[in-house]
């Protein structure tokens, strides 16, 4: 029998726990012949720093499988040292030294910016690393290119770790510039993964993380090939499923919410189903959020279904609890 294909579209924090969850469900019930997991992530928060390439998405997703993540952090790799960076600062100003990455996060950078120089495409060293690390799963950039997401805020036009990290997120953001827009701007391709692009035409759900919506997943949407394909896909009733990240109207972690005020959105849940309405059959929300009046009249303006159950996962079991809850509406 063919595999069930899952595609799950992820930016850190937030999708690194849905995707653990999947992952030990998956092994742990002796999935693996059934079920082939496929991970798409954002890489607008790629950075280059001390001339490397970071890809703090695709790192935390990584760690977090590995169970080497820093979890109190909730980014670098447990128990790392900042020897090389401590020791950097001898030599350079400080004008980088608003950017933290231990030893081994860094030895990772390396690695990756390496095989770059060598002429690897992102993709392949993403699947080289994740081989390395024994993990069984594949995990896409959202695309080759370096892409960076932009932010038009008060103190002017800022990456998007210049907005996070160095300014702790205080700026107020008055547009977001998705790395894709900016590339077809400039006349340049976006290039999908081979293997994705293929695989994406013969997907059988799609979920989409309980990650930011404006500054993880909307770079990914801004994609021409995923932004068609999925409304496609949405036209024909497939399972595309989206995890909100707010509970009670809070982001679990993170500036989400400040970002929805920022950008003229009430910080709810309803706003998040209108901003992936085009893209969705179902949405699933926090059962402390409950079914409101608002599920029915969006239910039937932009044909999704809400749902509900716990979607906090404070503990491994309720990430396997609620990967489990989501397969079992399709199969
Ligand atoms: P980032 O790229 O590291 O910011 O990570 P993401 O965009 O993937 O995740 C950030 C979002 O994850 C925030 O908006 C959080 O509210 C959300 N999040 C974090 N933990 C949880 C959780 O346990 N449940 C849900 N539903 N959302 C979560």
């Amino acid at each position: 029998m063919a595999k069930i294909k899952i595609i799950i579209f992820s930016g850190g924090i937030g999708g690194a726990k849905l995707i653990e969850g999947f992952y030990y469900l998956i092994n742990r019930e002796n999935l693996t012949n059934q079920i082939d997991l496929n991970i798409v992530v954002n890489t607008g928060d790629d950075f280059l720093w001390y001339g490397l390439l970071i890809c703090p998405d695709i790192d935390i997703i990584i760690y977090t499988l590995k169970n080497i993540v820093d979890r109190n952090k909730g980014w670098g790799i447990d128990n790392d040292s900042f020897n090389c960076l401590n020791f950097i600062k001898n030599f350079y100003d400080d004008s980088l030294s608003w950017f933290n990455l231990g030893d081994k996060d860094l030895a990772i950078s390396i690695y990756r910016s390496f095989l770059l120089n060598k002429g690897q495409n992102l993709s392949k060293i993403v699947k080289i690393i994740t081989e390395k690390f024994n993990l069984k799963i594949n995990i896409y950039p959202m695309a080759e290119n370096y892409m960076p997401t932009m932010l038009e805020t008060d103190l002017g036009i800022l990456h998007f770790q210049e907005y996070l990290v160095k300014h702790k997120a205080q700026p107020i953001i008055k547009r977001i510039i998705y790395g894709a827009d900016s590339l077809i701007q400039n006349n340049e391709q976006v290039l999908i993964p081979q293997n994705l692009e293929s695989l994406m035409k013969d997907v059988d759900i799609i979920i989409i993380g309980p990650s930011n919506p404006l500054l993880s997943i909307n770079p990914i949407l801004h994609i021409p090939f995923y932004n068609k394909i999925l409304k496609e896909y949405k036209n024909q009733f497939k399972n595309i499923i989206a995890i909100s990240p707010l509970i009670l109207s809070k982001a679990v972690k993170g500036p989400l919410v400040k970002n929805l005020i920022d950008l003229g959105y009430e910080p709810n849940n309803k706003s998040i189903a209108e901003i992936y309405c085009q893209f969705i059959t179902t949405f699933l929300i926090d059962e402390r959020d409950g079914l409101l009046d608002y599920c029915e009249n969006l239910s039937k303006k932009y044909n999704i279904k809400f749902l509900t159950t716990n979607i906090l996962m404070d503990s491994i079991e309720k990430k396997i609890e609620l990967a489990k809850f989501i397969l079992n509406l399709y199969i």
